[in-house]
């Protein structure tokens, strides 16, 4: 067996697969919440055995441990017989890291660096990778970047119209996010529809979201950009905005930059808007008449329209469309909405395909259009385990 274990930490979670690199299948999994206290969770489930107790995890390595001792008490032990490297997910690559990488103690500390442009992401992942690397010396370990699959962006998407001394100076730039799952989730579609010279938009809508522009397999516009903050309307993040809001906030309601940093995450988008930041909830309320839930729906759809008018433009053309992560896999409502005001575009949706429960990879176009509409479901730790295994062989 040569698995790939892919680790995904969080500020306060661990989440890790055991995956074969080849089929996608994933002999073990699970997840640890509330990393950080002696209050931890820990679900596991190694094929039909299943794992949940309350742990202590009062940091990350605390954290290892735990994953080690649940695969080892479900019959899939973390051993270098059955495991041939270590993928981990790291969410800001900055301007150096361009493509998976393979983990020493300079890319750890470049890594580190790159933290200050991630702040709330980049220091989990730097832990899971110290405790991985000191739990599994002998196996390699590699990073996959969630920015890499845009880090050749053209430089007129990528660059923001400020001054330009400072923008080198602080490495502001558009990074674009979710790329993992916008490479995985367009090269699936180009093989469906056997075709590589593809003008396809990609829309991963989950609790973050994000867009895509992709041209023959590069990536040419995405909506997310120095930070997962731009763009789309999201749980409880803001996407865009006018920057004088932040200037006229800061002057008018005494908001200093950690205010603000909470405003924009944690107190907007859906939830700002509509008091909900589960999309389920969310859609539930509107159904029942709610106002407030209405409107946080229909800015949520206005901003996904917008931004498919754009991206169609920018790549001057348009054969696929493509939903996933869990409000585009799992909502038909949305992608309906979504879609209503593109018939211009030549996109017509299939009803019953639109509303079907299958859960997989499928088109949902009546086919008599010009674009293809299709849910695909992202699965990041396969696209992960792919690219580990790769770099681990090389
Ligand atoms: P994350 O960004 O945390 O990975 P996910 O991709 O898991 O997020 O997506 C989470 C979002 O998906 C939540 O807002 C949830 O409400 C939504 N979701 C899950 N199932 C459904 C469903 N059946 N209908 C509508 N939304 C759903």
């Amino acid at each position: 067996m040569s698995n790939v274990l892919v680790i995904n930490a969080g500020s306060s979670s661990l989440k890790y697969q055991l995956v074969d690199p080849e089929t996608g299948e994933a002999s073990a999994k699970g997840l640890i919440e509330r990393v950080g206290t002696d209050k931890g969770h820990l679900k596991h489930e190694s094929g039909d055995r299943k794992d949940e107790r309350d742990v202590e995890v009062p940091h990350h390595s605390a954290a290892v441990t735990v994953m080690q001792d649940a695969m080892e008490r479900g019959g899939t032990p973390l051993t270098p017989d059955s495991v041939i490297a270590v993928g981990h997910r790291v969410v800001h690559g900055g301007r150096n890291f361009t493509e998976p990488t393979l983990i020493d103690d300079g890319v750890e500390s470049e890594i580190d660096r790159v933290a200050v442009l991630a702040p709330l992401h980049n220091p989990a992942g730097l832990a899971g990778i110290r405790s991985a690397r000191k739990a599994f010396p002998d196996l390699p370990h590699v990073a996959v970047f969630d920015t890499a699959f845009f880090s050749e962006l053209p430089a007129a998407a990528a660059t923001y119209a400020i001054d330009r001394d400072l923008a080198r100076e602080h490495a502001i730039r558009r990074y674009g996010f979710h790329g993992t799952s916008h490479e995985y989730v367009s090269q699936q579609v180009s093989s469906l529809l056997g075709r590589d010279d593809l003008k396809q938009i990609v829309l991963h809508l989950g609790n973050g979201a994000s867009i895509s522009a992709v041209d023959s397999g590069r990536a040419v516009e995405t909506s997310m950009g120095l930070t997962p903050l731009e763009g789309l309307v999201m749980g409880t993040r803001s996407g865009d905005l006018d920057p004088g809001i932040l200037l006229h906030l800061s002057r008018v309601a005494d908001l200093d930059a950690q205010g603000l940093d909470d405003l924009l995450n944690k107190k907007s988008g859906i939830y700002g808007l509509g008091g909900h930041r589960d999309f389920r909830d969310l859609a539930q309320a509107k159904d029942d008449g709610d106002e407030a839930a209405t409107l946080a729906f229909d800015v949520y759809v206005h901003r996904l329209v917008k931004y498919v008018g754009a991206y169609a433009a920018v790549l001057g053309g348009l054969d696929a469309i493509t939903f996933t992560a869990g409000v585009g896999e799992n909502s038909p409502t949305i992608r309906a909405a979504a879609l209503e005001q593109l018939g211009f575009l030549g996109v017509r949706l299939d009803e019953q395909k639109n509303s079907s429960r299958d859960g997989g990879a499928r088109r949902i176009d009546d086919g008599a259009g010009r674009v293809a509409v299709l849910v695909v479901p992202t699965n990041e730790e396969w696209a992960i385990a792919r690219h580990a295994a790769e770099v681990a062989v090389r």
